[in-house]
């Protein structure tokens, strides 16, 4: 049988125990009050929902929250009694997925609500949902007003509708408008719980708010970067790991004259003798085109600067510094940093992006090997 995860020299390594140190961090910050629900969409951030998904069940998740429906229908085939969640909207033509799936929904209108219920009530069970907000992000979810606070009165007179939970998202502007955002919110569940709509589940943050925010917790929280070692917050001494390491292994040496250039338009040129590495990995991967002249990669315990245009499938570096340097030596993409390599956030710095967008951005190419002890 062939071994997917050996076939290629760039792979992702994701370290389970990192994953499972990190959830366990926060549902021990957050406390025994606050629900966690970890957040795997974008295929865990680059790292495999499936293969993370126990890992975090195993310590402390109460649900995994994809952002669409083919994400939660891939889980769920892999995972029957996995409490899962979809943060996103899903047509109404494909509802009937959400209850025949047994998958918590987000929804903000009646008459999602109405056609969730009849959809349950032919299968004899019942659609659970979360109601989305807009306190000021602009994304999902309807303002508070008292027009949707009436909406919102009528789902709960739906029989096959369970409204287990209601929930925004903070834009993170500052600290001012983060709290006008949440004043809104508790005002508006405060609204509603006087006319006897209760809710389960209240939740408004994410990673960083979770961390830098405790206040904004409520009962449960929704981190996704942070479950993979990525630090968005502020608050010191929050000891997470980065799980994930990106590899590869040199292919071939070419030995390039000083005045010889690499790569499609030659827009670099040796300034000396050179002794130029190609490595089995370019933009195709999910490594970001713009880190021509920026990029390295770690071959020895040496930094090896990317030299010439990155290409789809492949990349140079300059390895004329690495003692010893031959075919088949392994580089390091993005590690922890420890040992010198960059990690994802000097990545995200060089590439002008986030750190969300960097792991997120690896694609299915890059077979993911999974480690723990
Ligand atoms: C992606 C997402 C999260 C998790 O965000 P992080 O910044 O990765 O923690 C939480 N809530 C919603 C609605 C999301 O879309």
């Amino acid at each position: 049988m062939i071994n997917k995860q050996d076939l290629r020299d760039t792979r992702v390594i994701v370290d389970l125990d990192n994953i499972a140190w990190n959830m366990k961090l926060i549902d021990e910050m957050t406390g025994p009050d606050v629900a966690v629900m970890a957040v795997v969409k974008a295929n865990g951030y680059g790292h495999g929902s499936i293969a993370i998904a126990p890992t975090l069940i195993e310590n402390g998740a109460c649900y995994l929250a994809v952002a669409t429906l083919s994400e939660a229908l891939q889980l769920r085939a892999a995972y029957p009694d996995y409490p899962l969640f979809i943060l996103g909207h899903t047509p109404d033509r494909l509802l009937h997925y959400v209850v025949e799936q047994n998958i918590t929904q987000t929804i903000f209108t009646l008459q999602q609500a109405e056609m969730l219920n009849a959809l349950a009530a032919d299968l004899h069970r019942k659609a659970r949902v979360h109601i989305k907000v807009d306190t000021g992000f602009h994304r999902l979810g309807q303002s508070p007003s008292a027009d949707f606070a009436e909406e919102i009165c009528r789902m709960f007179d739906l029989e096959n509708l369970e409204i287990e939970g209601i929930f925004s998202h903070l834009a993170l502007a500052g600290s001012k408008e983060d709290e006008a955002q949440y004043r809104s919110f508790c005002d508006f569940i405060a609204i509603l719980e006087k006319q006897g709509c209760t809710f389960t589940y209240k939740h408004i943050a994410d990673s960083i708010a979770t961390v830098d925010y405790p206040q904004y917790r409520m009962n449960m929280v929704r981190p996704g970067a942070i479950l993979y070692g990525m630090r968005g917050f502020e608050t010191e001494n929050v000891p997470i790991r980065q799980a994930m390491t990106f590899k590869t292994a040199i292919s071939q040496l070419h030995a390039v004259p000083k005045g010889e250039g690499v790569s499609y338009d030659y827009l670099w040129k040796a300034s000396r003798d050179s002794l130029i590495a190609t490595l089995p990995f370019g933009y195709a991967d999910g490594y970001p085109r713009n880190m021509r002249d920026k990029g390295y990669v770690l071959i020895g315990g040496v930094k090896a600067p990317l030299v010439g245009v990155l290409c789809m499938d492949q990349c140079m570096a300059d390895v004329t510094d690495v003692p010893g340097v031959c075919c088949g030596m392994e580089a390091v993409i993005y590690g922890d940093g420890t040992d010198g390599s960059m990690t994802v956030a000097e990545a995200a710095a060089l590439a002008e992006t986030n750190k969300n967008d960097i792991i997120a951005r690896i694609t299915a190419r890059p077979p993911r090997e999974y480690i723990r002890k």
